[in-house]
């Protein structure tokens, strides 16, 4: 449908983009979801490379809708930021993710994704509090993970509710780095305290020695700044040889585990001596 500026909507134009319209239906059955009923959080483990124990778990959001079927992350995501949907939707996501998290053993921590919706648009410092006293988790247990862009826009907001965050105890984790308009200046100036090297220069880790390169430089600074890395998207053995040598901390990816839902992360670990 397109907005006619009069505040109607006239559908079925000729020149309507398809995929416009598919993007307002999409944005029809996000607003009128149970959360509850419709959505499901998996789980994905990240293994510690010495230990090849498992540190964290990173909840990662499914949706299954009523009239379009299973709808990816990539394409839902950006619709429930938009329509400021990602605030409640994000609130349950890391409610879920904390209620879960206080039931593993304690070293045992739990990564959520942020939206720079949730933090620009609500007060995400206060929902995150509230559900750490709810749930009882341990500040220190919860990593949250954000792209640099939020960092890109020097926003005092976004700033400042990263350092509550910290202060609370709350670990900040920089996700698919690499990708963006990467800085150090920004890994120094938000004291973030994982890195999350981008599964792109994994994939071709092994055929190409830039990709490499570049991975063994990442790892080398984030060491240098205090910080650890995590290699995402492992998927190969020969990946992991390489990963592992380059002093990388944490691997993710389908060679542990692809993302499976709360029941069977739960096996996983223990199976793992958790
Ligand atoms: P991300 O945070 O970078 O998550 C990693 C993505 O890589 C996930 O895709 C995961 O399933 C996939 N992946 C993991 N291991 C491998 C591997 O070995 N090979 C390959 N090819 N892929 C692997 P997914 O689950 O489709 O999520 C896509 C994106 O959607 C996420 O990227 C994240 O940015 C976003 N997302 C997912 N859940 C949430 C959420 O609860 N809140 C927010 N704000 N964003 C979310
Ligand atoms: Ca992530
Ligand atoms: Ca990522
Ligand atoms: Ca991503």
């Amino acid at each position: 449908a397109k907005d006619d500026g009069r505040g109607t909507y006239r559908f079925f134009e000729p020149e309507m983009d398809a995929q416009l319209q598919r993007r307002r239906m999409l944005e029809l059955q996000l607003r009128s979801a149970n959360f509850d009923t419709d959505f499901e959080l998996l789980f994905q483990p990240l293994v510690d490379l010495q230990t090849k124990k498992v540190t964290t778990i990173e909840a990662l959001l499914r949706w299954t809708s009523t009239f379009h079927g299973t709808v990816a992350p990539d394409e839902f995501i950006p619709i429930a930021e938009d329509s400021g949907l990602i605030v409640p939707l994000g609130a349950w996501v890391l409610e879920k993710a904390c209620t879960l998290a206080s039931d593993l053993p304690p070293y045992i921590n739990v990564a959520v994704n942020l939206s720079a919706t949730q933090i620009r648009r609500s007060n995400v410092v206060d929902t995150i509090s509230t559900i750490l006293s709810e749930t009882g988790l341990s500040p220190d247990r919860l990593e949250v993970e954000i792209t640099e862009t939020l960092l890109l826009d020097d926003n005092r907001e976004v700033n400042s509710a990263l350092r509550q965050l910290r202060a609370l105890g709350v670990r900040i984790s920089l996700d698919d780095f690499g990708t963006g308009y990467s800085s150090l200046a920004y890994l120094r100036r938000f004291t973030v305290d994982k890195v999350k090297i981008d599964r792109s220069f994994v994939a071709d880790i092994v055929g190409d020695p830039d990709h490499l390169a570049i991975v063994q430089a990442i790892v080398g600074l984030t060491h240098a700044l205090g910080m650890t890395s995590v290699a995402e998207g492992l998927e190969t053995e020969e990946q992991l040889l390489l990963i592992r040598a380059s002093g990388c901390d944490e691997a993710q990816g389908y060679l542990f585990s692809p993302p499976v839902p709360e029941d069977e992360i739960k096996e996983f670990l223990a199976r793992r001596g958790w």
